[in-house]
């Protein structure tokens, strides 16, 4: 019967700052032993009961008090912060680089689902990707996704902060489709020997074709756009774009033969893979933006 009154006053108070918030918690477990005075207060005045005594005193005190006990803790205690993060559901090593580095992928969310692989770095010295990739690992993902993350398949190069990986390969002229000889080594598009010449190429081939994702996201940098697909290849990049802000660019003016995301559309049609340009750098707030956008479209029916 207390309990409308005393919400006006909590809400007041609550309305002055958190500490009616902080009052109420540490005044419920006082509230549990006292819960019992309001009903006295529906009884006959009997003014010569010890009872009434005990009431007429601590009635209006009291009220404000327990009132303010009762109503917030169901109310306006913000909720503990949602434990979103599940426990990886796979950590594998798909491959090792020329240098014997470890080339790892990293599988959250559901399996079952829709499988999206995200790859950090190709390009060694490409690397800002990174960032988007470690909120990659720590965000919660989408219901229906059985999302891959390889931060990098070119440990060497990262290492050495080149292009290359430690042979000299430009592993985005290495992969077996429509694969031909660029250069010598030293050159910075040298394409190896023969396709998918290289540990790290022969790793992510393995890797793309035993799990073959439905949406494949490379990060490059730094022309700062995303060229135009075809299809609903094209429809997807045209919604990320969308979502980052990123201009839908054609990529010209060099040689484009064995590349790693031409190699893994052919391979997993009808699923898609494009290449996302970065810019030079990459904020804090653009990777949040980034990776809210690999979410987004990994989770939406295109
Ligand atoms: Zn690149």
């Amino acid at each position: 019967m207390l309990r409308r009154p005393v919400l006006i006053v909590c809400a007041v108070i609550a309305a002055a700052g958190p500490a009616c918030a902080s009052e109420a918690v540490t005044s419920a477990a006082t509230l549990a032993g006292t819960t019992t005075i309001p009903a006295t207060t529906t009884s006959p005045a009997t003014t010569t009961s010890p009872a009434t005594t005990i009431l007429a005193t601590t009635t209006i005190p009291a009220t404000t008090t327990i009132l303010a006990t009762t109503t917030i803790p169901a109310t306006t205690i913000p909720a503990p912060a949602p434990t979103t993060t599940a426990p990886d559901i796979e950590s594998r090593v798909v491959g090792t680089s020329v240098e014997g580095r470890d080339i790892t992928a990293v599988r959250r969310g559901e399996v079952g689902g829709r499988v999206v692989l995200v790859i950090g770095v190709i390009h060694g010295d490409e690397n800002d990707g990174l960032a988007i990739l470690d909120r990659l690992h720590s965000l919660p993902v989408p219901p229906g996704v059985d999302l891959w993350l390889v931060d990098q398949m070119n440990p060497d190069g990262v290492a050495a902060d080149v292009r290359q990986n430690a042979n000299q390969v430009d592993l985005n002229r290495n992969f077996p489709y429509d694969w031909g000889p660029i250069g010598v080594p030293g050159d910075s598009q040298y394409a190896g020997p023969s396709a998918a010449s290289e540990p790290e190429t022969q790793a992510m081939v393995a890797l793309i074709t035993e799990i073959r994702p439905d949406i494949i996201i490379w990060y490059h940098q730094d022309l700062y756009r995303i060229a135009p697909g075809k299809g609903r290849d094209g429809v997807i990049r045209e919604r990320y774009a969308e979502l980052t802000g990123l201009p839908v660019v054609s990529i010209t003016g060099g040689t484009y033969t064995g590349v790693a995301a031409t190699w893994a559309r052919r391979t997993i049609e009808p699923g898609v893979s494009f290449i996302v340009e970065l810019g030079p750098s990459v904020t804090n707030a653009e990777a949040d933006t980034h990776a809210a956008a690999v979410l987004t479209i990994a989770s939406e029916p295109i």
